[in-house]
Parts: structure tokens; sequence; C-alpha cells
């Protein structure tokens, strides 16, 4: 039996049924058991594969928005380049060497990951060097400089919370204990938080105050320090109602109660939400367009077309495969969307417009 189950068990005899977002939480970060704690969940050898991993072009069109973005700024002298759960230091690598060609901005760029896995930790230091600053938490995170953030799925490990309808009223949907001592959802009291939409009896709506607090946290930096975040992610693009809480192992799906700490535990990012958050906090936000109009826009097609023309028979297969696994509605294509914020309405980001 997982050490994790136990001590779950075990709060939940002593405080009662626990919210989906604590549960996700221990199940994920728990500092001996949790998930990202203790292993590399990346590859295929892993549980997932994500886009950097995927093909070097994606990282490749993000090194491009930060050198567009970073021009558009009037190419300050010192940026702070934050990306948040950095994976095996991938994506980092590829904005990296896409923009080694611009110097001054090579000069400019001062590296830092948000990253509470010891295990990625570690892979990231072989993946990108020692020249890197590494948090646990946005507190630490410098503001001297323009700020620029690039997150991929990110955001979808973030805990989330679930109300259920009962017919009359939101009710937050808990993690219990059944009569047999296994874990179950029960009902709990009623869901004070936000704007529910209106709902009808065993519908689900989910809300993440973790992810409003760090968008609400990215947002109110960008105000003070000026600058930009690129967020990518699997998701939505309005306000919906609908259970995605899922977990994933060994790249297949399974019950979200079964394995806790052993399996990926992630939910669809509302990003609805993350645009309606930082507004509020008074920053603008771009459309909300596919990782495909992304990756497209930025000039994806041309770099194909250019890395083909100089690769083996083998490597053209492999780049186009990569390709469409990027950009095609049934891989993550559609699914995977994307947004960006910024200080200042007059840029018009690279890739949105
Ligand atoms: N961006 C990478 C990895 C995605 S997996 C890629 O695209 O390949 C999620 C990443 O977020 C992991 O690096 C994980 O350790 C990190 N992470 C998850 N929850 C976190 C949290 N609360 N704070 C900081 N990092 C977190």
């Amino acid at each position: 039996m997982s050490p994790l189950l136990d001590i779950i068990r075990t709060a939940i005899h002593h405080h009662g049924p626990m919210d989906i977002g604590t549960y996700m939480n221990m199940c994920l970060g728990h500092p001996q058991h949790g998930y990202y704690m203790t292993r590399d969940p990346l590859g295929a050898a892993g549980d997932f594969t994500t886009a950097p991993e995927v093909s070097q072009m994606f990282g490749e069109m993000v090194g491009l928005w930060v050198a567009h973005t970073w021009l558009q700024f009037g190419s300050p002298l010192n940026i702070i380049l934050l990306e948040c759960g950095p994976g095996r230091g991938t994506l980092m690598n590829d904005i990296l060497r896409s923009t080694k060609n611009i110097p001054e901005l090579t000069q400019a760029i001062n590296i830092h990951f948000l990253e509470t896995s010891p295990v990625l930790r570690g892979i990231q230091k072989e993946t990108v060097g020692e020249n890197v600053t590494w948090h646990d938490t946005l507190e630490t995170l410098p503001d001297h400089a323009p700020l620029f953030v690039i997150a991929n799925e990110f955001l979808d490990a973030l805990p989330v919370r679930q109300a259920i309808h009962d017919g009359t009223s939101w009710k937050e949907r808990l993690i219990g204990l059944d009569d047999q001592d296994n874990l179950c959802f029960v009902s709990g009291p009623a869901v004070p938080y936000g704007d529910m939409p209106w709902g009808r009896k065993d519908e689900i709506f989910e809300f993440s105050p973790a992810r409003d607090f760090f968008v609400s946290n990215i947002a109110q930096r960008l105000k003070m320090q000026t600058g930009a975040a690129l967020f990518v992610d699997y998701g939505h693009a309005k306000t919906a109602k609908g259970d995605t809480f899922q977990a994933i192992r060994h790249h297949q799906f399974c019950s979200v109660l079964d394995v806790p700490g052993e399996a990926d535990l992630t939910s669809h990012v509302d990003f609805e939400q993350i645009a309606r958050r930082a507004e509020q906090d008074g920053i603008a936000a771009t459309n909300i367009i596919t990782q495909s109009s992304f990756l497209k826009n930025m000039g994806i097609d041309l770099r194909l077309e250019q890395l083909s023309s100089k690769a083996t028979a083998e490597q053209k297969q492999n780049l186009q495969t990569g390709y469409d696994r990027l950009t095609d509605k049934k891989a993550m294509g559609e699914l995977f969307k994307a947004i960006a914020l910024c200080h200042d309405k007059i840029h018009a980001l690279a890739g949105f417009s």
C-alpha cells in the first residue's frame, strides 16, 4: 500500500473529508511521497510527454516569442527570464539556443526557475547549467528588472477544487472514506468561492484559488516590473462546467483516487479565468488561441521547411511527426491553448495578432 494513502486516510480520520485541492497538493507535492518530489515523470519511460519533449521546434518558436517581445520592449539590458515548472529544462535550452544569434539578448537574460521538485532540479542543472537561480515560490524572485515568464504545462498542475450541484445549490466536492476505508467522493458544505455559474443537479464546476493566486501574483509583478508572460497548457478558452480532474500513469488515464502519489494529477486550465484574473489586476491579456495557431503564427511551417531541407530522410520523418503532434487537431494542436499577459496594452505580442 502506498505510504501516502495512509497519510491521507489518517488526515481524513482526524479532520474530516478534504477538498480536492488539498488532496492534489499532497499527491503532487508531499515532501517525501509527492509525485513530483520523487521522480522524473517525463518522456517515453515516464508517465507523459510534453510539447518541448516532442520537438525542438516548440522551444524555438517560444524563443522567437521571447526575442520579439524583448525587442518590442526596447531591448532592455537586463531581464528576468522566469520559467515555471521547467521539467527537464528542454524548453529553456531550446529558447537559449534559438536566441544565441542575438548576443545582446543572451547577455540580458538572467535565468530563474520556479521548481519544487529536487529530482527535476537535478536534471535541469544538467541540461541548462549552473547559471540559474531556483525558487520554491515567487516570493524570492528579484524585482529589479523587466520580467519575462514562460510556462508550459505548469498551470494544470496547480491544485483545483470542485463544486457539485445538488439541485438547489453548489456544494464542495470533497474526498472522504467509505465503509471499507477506501477514498471516495463526498459532498461537503456550500461553496463560498467567487461567482458560480447556473447549474443543474449533479453538474460539476471547477475553480482554482491556487491558479488565481498565482496569476494574480504574476500580474502584479508585471505591473511593477513591466514585462510579459506566456502560458501554454491544455484547457478551454471559455469558462465551462464539467469534471476535468484526471490522473495519468504510464501514458494512460487512471482513477484519480487509486494510487495517490504514483500518478500525475491535473485538470484542464480555464483560460478565460486566467484572462479575467489578470485584467482585474490591471494587466492586459491577449486573445486565447490554440497551440496550433500560436506555433503557426510564430512561423513553425517555415522552420519545418528549413530544418527538413538539411535533414536525412529519417530526420525529416521525425520532424514531420513532431510537427504533426504539436499542431494536429487530433493531437495537441487544439486542446492546448496559449495566452499572453503584458503590462502594456499597446504591445501587440507576437503570435497573437
Ligand atoms: N514545462 C515542462 C514540465 C511540465 S511538468 C515541460 O513542458 O516539459 C510540470 C512541472 O511543474 C514540473 O517541472 C514540476 O516539478 C513543476 N511543478 C509542479 N507543481 C509545482 C509547484 N507548485 N511549484 C513549482 N513547480 C511545480
